[in-house]
C-alpha cells in the first residue's frame, strides 16, 4: 500500500489506503512498479452471479416440496391488513401474542401440518416495484375484495400485477359480516375481470371471509394449500441459499438488519451473504416470532444481522463461499457506487417501441401494453382498434387497462412486464412521470385513436414513426 500511495503521490494524487482507484491509476501503478495488472471488472462477476441465480433447481441438488409464498393484495380499506394480522394472530400461541404487535415483513403459519408463508407487501405498487427489481417471490396472490364495495380501481390494478407475475389469484371476499355485503355483485364484478368464480363454472376460487371476526379463514388457508398443491412447489434444500430482501433498516444496537426470504437452498448462521449493495457473514438470524434460529430452509422469512450496509427492498441475495469475501466486498462496493438507478438498467427486455423493434430474436414476441384513458368508451375503442392489428410474429397483449391518469402502479407494472404505456387523453401523475424516467418506462401520449393504431401498426411492421 505504501508503494502504491507513493506512486500516486509522485503523480500528484493524494490517496489514502481506503480510496478507490480508477483504471488508469491502476495501469500507471503497474507500470511504475513493474508488475502486470489484470483488471477484473465487477460486471463480469455480476454475470457469474446472474448465472448462479439462473441455475435451474435440478442443478442445485436434492429437490424437496416447499411451502407456498403468498402475497395479499387489494383495494385500500378492503381489509388486507386486518386479514394478514388475523391469520397471523390465530396462529401464534397465546404466550407469544405480545410479539405480534411488532411489524414484520413476512411470516409463516401452520395449517393442519402444512406451512404457508405470507409476505406483507405495503400495497400492489410495492409488489410491482419488487418485481421490477427482479424479485418475484410470490406463488399465489390473495385478492381481498370487500363484499360491501366490490371490485374497485385498485382491485383491477392488483389483478393486472398478479397476472403479470404469473401468480394464480385466490379471492378473499371480505367483510361478509356487514349488512351491506352484496355477494352477487362481487361475483359479477370478478367475472367481468375474467375471474370467473368456481361456483359459476370458472376456475377462480372465491372464499367468503370476515377478517374482523375470523369467519372463513380456515377455509381460505385450505384453499391456498390446495392451490399450492396444484403448483407442486419445490426447491433445492441442500444448496447455498439465494432469495430476496423484503425490507431492511438500521437497528440502533444491531446495525443493518434485513428481512429476507429464502427462495432456494438453506441459509445458515455464519454464511457469507451478498445482498444488493451489502455483504457480510450472517451473525444472527431470527424467525417471525423473534426466536433465534440457525438454519432457514426454502420459503422461510428471516431477519438477519451481519450485513455491512442496509440493502433495498427487492434486492436479491445469495450465499458465496467464505473464500469469496473479496469478491463480495468488491461487488457490493461497485453496486454502492453505481447506485440503484443504474442497476435497474441491467434488466433485460425492451423498454421502448424502438427497442422492441430492434429485438428480433425468437419467433413470436409479445408486445405488452398498458392502456390508460379518459373514459370507458375510449378504452373500448382502443381495445377494438388494437384488436384489429394482426401480425405473424408479434402478439399485442393489453396487460392492464383502466380509466385515469398514469400512476405509479402502472409504471411498476410496465417496468416489471417490459410493457409500454399508452396514455390516451390522460397525463401521467407527477410522481409517475419521474418514476417512469427512473425506471426507463416509455409513456406514449396520444389524443387521436388512429395515431395509436398507426404507431403500433408501424411498430409491428418495423416502420415506427416518431411520436406525435
Ligand atoms: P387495508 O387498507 O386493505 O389494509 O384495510 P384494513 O385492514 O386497514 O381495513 C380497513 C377497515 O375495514 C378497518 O376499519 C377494518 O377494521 C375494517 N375491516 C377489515 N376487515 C373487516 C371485516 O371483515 N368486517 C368488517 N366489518 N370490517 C372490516
Amino acid at each position: 500500500a505504501k508503494d502504491i500511495i507513493g506512486v500516486l503521490f509522485r503523480a500528484g494524487k493524494m490517496a489514502t489506503i481506503n480510496d478507490p482507484l480508477d483504471e488508469n491509476d491502476l495501469l500507471d501503478i503497474g507500470m511504475e512498479l513493474g508488475v502486470d495488472v489484470t483488471i477484473k471488472r465487477a460486471e463480469t462477476v455480476e454475470d457469474v452471479i446472474s448465472a448462479q441465480l439462473a441455475l435451474p433447481d435440478e442443478e442445485l441438488g436434492d429437490i424437496q416440496p416447499r411451502p407456498p409464498i403468498i402475497t395479499v393484495l387489494g383495494h385500500v380499506d378492503h381489509g388486507k391488513t386486518t386479514l394478514v394480522d388475523k391469520i397471523r394472530s390465530a396462529n401464534v400461541a397465546k404466550g407469544e401474542a405480545g410479539g405480534i404487535t411488532q411489524h414484520i415483513a413476512a411470516y409463516q403459519v401452520d395449517h393442519n401440518g402444512h406451512k404457508l408463508t405470507f409476505v406483507d407487501t405495503p400495497g400492489h405498487a410495492a409488489f410491482g416495484e419488487m418485481r421490477a427489481r427482479g424479485a418475484n417471490v410470490t406463488d399465489i396472490v390473495v385478492l381481498v375484495v370487500a363484499a360491501d364495495d366490490g371490485v374497485m380501481p385498485q382491485t383491477v390494478e392488483c389483478i393486472a400485477h398478479a397476472r403479470a407475475a404469473g401468480a394464480p389469484i385466490v379471492v378473499a371476499m371480505n367483510k361478509i359480516d356487514l349488512p351491506g355485503a352484496n355477494e352477487q355483485k362481487v361475483l359479477t364484478d370478478l367475472a367481468n375481470q375474467n375471474l370467473l368464480p368456481v361456483e359459476w363454472g370458472g376456475d377462480t376460487e372465491v372464499v367468503r371471509v370476515s377478517a374482523l371476526n375470523g369467519t372463513g379463514l380456515d377455509n381460505l388457508l385450505e384453499t391456498l394449500l390446495v392451490t399450492a398443491e396444484l403448483k407442486e412447489l419445490k426447491a433445492p434444500t441442500d444448496a447455498p441459499a439465494d432469495g430476496v430482501c423484503l425490507e431492511a433498516f438500521r437497528d440502533e444496537g444491531r446495525g443493518p438488519v434485513a428481512w429476507i426470504i429464502v427462495r432456494r437452498g438453506t441459509l445458515r448462521v455464519g454464511d457469507l451473504v451478498l445482498c444488493g449493495p451489502s455483504f457480510g457473514f450472517i451473525r444472527a438470524m431470527y424467525n417471525d416470532r423473534d426466536e433465534e434460529i440457525s438454519e432457514a430452509p426454502p420459503a422461510t422469512p428471516v431477519r438477519v444481522a451481519g450485513l455491512n450496509a442496509v440493502p433495498n427492498a427487492g434486492d436479491t441475495f445469495l450465499v458465496l463461499a467464505d473464500d469469496d469475501i473479496d469478491i463480495a466486498r468488491e461487488v457490493a462496493e461497485t453496486r454502492q457506487v453505481r447506485g440503484r438507478t443504474e442497476l435497474l438498467s441491467r434488466r433485460g427486455g425492451p423498454r421502448t417501441l424502438e427497442e422492441f423493434l430492434s429485438k428480433k430474436e425468437g419467433t413470436i414476441r409479445d408486445l405488452p401494453l398498458i392502456v390508460k384513458a379518459d373514459t370507458p368508451g375510449s378504452i373500448e375503442a382502443l381495445r377494438h382498434e388494437l384488436g384489429k392489428l394482426q401480425h405473424d410474429e408479434v402478439r399485442i397483449q393489453i396487460i392492464h387497462e383502466a380509466v385515469g391518469g398514469v400512476n405509479e402502479s402502472d409504471v411498476y407494472l410496465a417496468s416489471s412486464a417490459g410493457a409500454i404505456i399508452i396514455a390516451f387523453h390522460v397525463v401521467p401523475e407527477d410522481r409517475a412521470q419521474s418514476l417512469a424516467e427512473q425506471e426507463e418506462v416509455e409513456i406514449r401520449r396520444y389524443n387521436i385513436i388512429y395515431n395509436v393504431t398507426d404507431d403500433i401498426r408501424g411498430a409491428l411492421e418495423g416502420l415506427l414513426k416518431p411520436e406525435r
